[in-house]
């Protein structure tokens, strides 16, 4: 090879590099590409449950929400759901998601008044809020907001999803017709209502929700709380008590939430969230309305097998009276508790205004 030839390979090769260089960086190649890198993203998210494995209702419309997130963002935001216990312990979720183990968690406040004593108004208190008040309250009242707020130290974003409408009294298997037959009665009711009852003479009794029949059957203890007639039923307490007693004065609504890391959160694009927050909407009705059916034809069998009673006007004002001293006390103690309270009742009783000349009066009419 010559000096020339050699000298014309090198002005050949350097000018395809250069050409395939430019070629690689045409402006215009770029802007065809399909978008941005973020929105094809495909995102991996896991979500812990606090309820049992194929639990009815709460754990299937959970499942179904995050299909449904599955098929809304085109296979881009995948959520794997676990149930308690399955990859953290029940009580573990919101540790779970607070710490960025997990990006999502489903369950109910209240399981955290150990850590966060006020976060029980966003699930449900005695004589607190039914379903209608409390969505009201956490969209449009102020509510969801105050709840944003208490969650945020803890790295956690709190959606409302899902309600069970109000619950029953439980189950007795002896007849409660005044005051003094709560005195000395054991029975299975968590949180502020096990304080309330405490506070009457009985004794609370903190059980998993597996123990609870063979507990009750076997009478280590004489009453029950649960949820009511369709999930009571499920779980065979007709078979392991006489008496079903309404209404549920200590759980009047409970909202459930979807508790998602700020950081995971951060990490969607705004279509994703929105995704995500409008599929709450829609598991928090989805969940509350089945409820209502499935509750609707479990009572109809139910009332032909057992007695269902009222719990007398004397013992409901006496736990009314006894949860207004629990709650106080509580607020005296604690300013954030104290907050909440105070917004909370704020809202409950004009809200009630409303429902006494509203759904209250129509109830009693068509009745
Ligand atoms: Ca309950």
């Amino acid at each position: 090879m010559t000096k020339t030839s050699i000298f014309l390979l090198i002005l050949i090769s350097g000018f395809t590099f250069i050409l395939g260089y430019n070629l690689n960086t045409n402006p215009s190649e770029v802007v065809n590409q399909p978008t941005t890198s973020n929105s094809v993203q495909t995102f991996n998210w896991k979500m812990v449950t606090t309820w049992p494995p194929n639990f009815p209702i709460f754990q299937e419309g959970i499942e179904q929400m995050a299909k449904d997130i599955e098929v809304m963002s085109d296979g881009r935001l995948k959520i794997k759901v676990f149930a308690g216990g399955e990859l953290v312990p029940a009580l573990q979720t919101f540790d779970a998601v607070s710490q960025g183990t997990v990006e999502m968690g489903h369950g109910a406040s209240y399981y955290w008044a150990g850590k966060i004593p006020e976060a029980q108004f966003m699930s449900s208190v005695p004589f607190g809020m039914t379903t209608k008040g409390m969505n009201a309250w956490l969209y449009f009242g102020g509510g969801l907001e105050l709840w944003q707020e208490i969650y945020k130290p803890f790295n956690v974003i709190p959606f409302p999803a899902g309600n069970t409408g109000i619950q029953m009294g439980g189950w007795f298997n002896k007849k409660i017709n005044n005051i003094n037959d709560l005195k000395g009665l054991k029975m299975r009711i968590p949180g502020l209502g096990g304080k309330v009852l405490a506070k009457a003479g009985g004794t609370p009794i903190l059980l998993a929700g597996g123990e609870v029949y063979t507990a009750l059957e076997r009478g280590v203890i004489d009453a029950t709380e649960w949820v009511g007639p369709f999930h009571d039923q499920r779980l065979g307490l007709n078979r392991a008590a006489k008496y079903y007693y309404y209404p549920g004065w200590h759980e009047p609504g409970t909202s459930f939430e979807l508790a998602i890391n700020t950081k995971a959160w951060a990490k969607l694009p705004p279509d994703l969230q929105k995704i995500i927050e409008v599929a709450t909407y829609s598991v928090n009705q989805r969940i509350y309305s089945e409820m209502e059916v499935r509750n609707i034809e479990a009572l109809q069998e139910l009332d032909k097998k057992i007695e269902i009673l009222a719990f007398p006007a004397e013992v409901l004002n006496e736990f009314k009276r006894l949860t207004k001293i629990v709650l106080d006390d509580e607020a005296k103690k604690n300013p954030d508790f104290k907050k909440i309270y105070s917004a909370y009742s704020k809202f409950q009783q004009n809200n009630a205004d409303w429902s006494t000349i509203s759904t209250d009066a129509y109830g009693k009419l068509i009745k």
